[in-house]
């Protein structure tokens, strides 16, 4: 500890001895000659169940994963934002507050942006800043790496601005910056996951009031990994599937009369079979079938445990490949080999047309599991996949 008398005046910049931020900061240090204000990271998700269900007011069920973004933040006196980001080569962006525009932002800078941008948008004043992002969410897989930067940022304007706004807000707030900043059509569910999150826990999302109620779901204790088997397929071609799904879902909808398919139940399928097409009613059979299964899910998990789901992750894969069609050879492949090699239920995860799938899986068959699925993939000629696990962590916050 420094006692020395004259260690008030002007601090030799070090970096803290906290071992979770160190190198965020000294690597910040260098970029910006300068220590941060603060450090603050947030996590992905994965989707445990509950898919295409966000946007027609239904149940979904993610947990917030041990993968996270951070962010160190250093305010400025002017309205400059610095961003810099240790992934990839993008070097440093610098732009004005006072000019922040969806159109001519380009790359990866749209999502702290984008949030900065929702902030304005809701009279929060945001100061100037220098940012330096790093995150090991991995982009693109669906475990949604977008979502984790913005609600780091979030947490840390939060913060620093001393707006003290609500983990409510601050969910509408992303949401905006994803749909009206970035242009991506999304719904509550990864920001609610990434900013509500908690260790142990699943979070159970009612995406018609926004209300979370935690779930435990621990499948270490039980014994059980949550393997996670990114196909490196990417989802980017997903744009008009995901659109002709959502609108065959505002159909069936409109069709039998109802505000979203939310409002269906499992025993209104017999009947809405005779009054829509045959493609509509798998889309809403799926939704329908979906929102009971999350509920069937939340049930025994508080019941039974994690062991107890299997059931439930499989057929919700077979409704998606057969009723929703939004699966792919890579994804029914990995979930099929991980069944084949001890996995107790496995499931595609996120949008599809790619993406990730994940395998809940005993301990004691992990490696066979990802033995056998390397293996299948190589076989048929697949890219390598990446396969890891994960376990339900704590949501945002500050580290620093
Ligand atoms: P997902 O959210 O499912 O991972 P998105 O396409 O929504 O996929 O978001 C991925 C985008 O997020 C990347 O293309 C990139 O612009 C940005 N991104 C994610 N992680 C980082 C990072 N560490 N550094 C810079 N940009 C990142
Ligand atoms: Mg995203």
């Amino acid at each position: 500890m420094n006692t020395s008398p004259d260690s008030s005046a002007a601090p030799a910049q070090q970096t803290s001895a906290n071992p979770a931020t160190a190198d965020l900061e000294a690597r910040f240090e260098q970029a910006f000659g300068r220590v941060p204000d603060g450090v603050w990271q947030a996590p992905g998700r994965v989707n445990l169940i509950g898919e295409h269900t966000d946007y027609n007011e239904g149940f979904v069920l993610p947990f917030a994963i041990d993968k996270t973004a951070r962010v160190a933040v250093a305010v400025r006196a002017d309205s400059v934002v610095r961003l810099l980001s240790t992934y990839g080569d993008h070097g440093m962006v610098s732009t004005d507050l006072s000019a922040l525009d969806a159109a001519s932002t380009k790359g990866w800078t749209k999502y702290p942006l984008g949030v900065m941008w929702a902030l304005q948008q809701r009279g929060i004043a945001v100061p100037g800043l220098d940012l330096l992002l790093d995150s090991n969410v991995p982009l693109g897989a669906g475990l949604s790496s977008s979502h984790a930067i913005e609600c780091a940022v979030i947490s840390a304007l939060n913060d620093l601005t001393g707006a003290g706004m609500e983990p409510e807000e601050m969910v509408l707030a992303t949401q905006r910056a994803e749909n009206d900043f970035v242009g991506a059509p999304t719904g509550i569910m990864d920001q609610s996951a990434s900013l509500r999150g908690s260790k142990g826990h699943a979070v159970f999302l009612d995406c018609r009031d926004q209300s979370v109620q935690l779930v435990p779901f621990d499948a270490e204790s039980e014994g059980l990994v949550m393997l996670v088997i990114d196909t490196k397929v990417s989802h980017s071609h997903s744009d008009g599937g995901y659109a002709s799904r959502r609108a065959s879902c505002e159909l069936g909808a409109e069709v039998l009369g109802v505000k979203a398919l939310r409002d269906i139940q499992v025993g209104d399928l017999a009947e809405a079979g005779g009054l829509l097409d045959e493609v509509t009613y798998r889309r809403v059979r799926h939704v329908v079938t979906e929102n009971d299964r999350v509920l069937q899910t939340v049930r025994l998990l508080s019941a039974e445990g994690p062991g107890a789901i299997g059931a439930l992750l499989d057929a919700s894969h077979a409704s998606m490949r057969d009723d929703f069609e939004i699966s792919c050879p890579e994804l029914d492949l990995a979930v099929a080999t991980s069944r084949a090699n001890g996995a107790i239920g496995a499931r595609m995860t996120g949008g599809g047309f790619g993406g990730a799938a994940i395998a809940l899986t005993p301990l004691a068959d992990e490696q066979q599991v990802r033995a056998a699925v390397e293996s299948a993939f190589a076989e048929a000629g697949y890219k390598a996949p990446e396969i890891f696990t994960v376990t339900p962590a704590a949501g945002a916050m500050r580290l620093l």
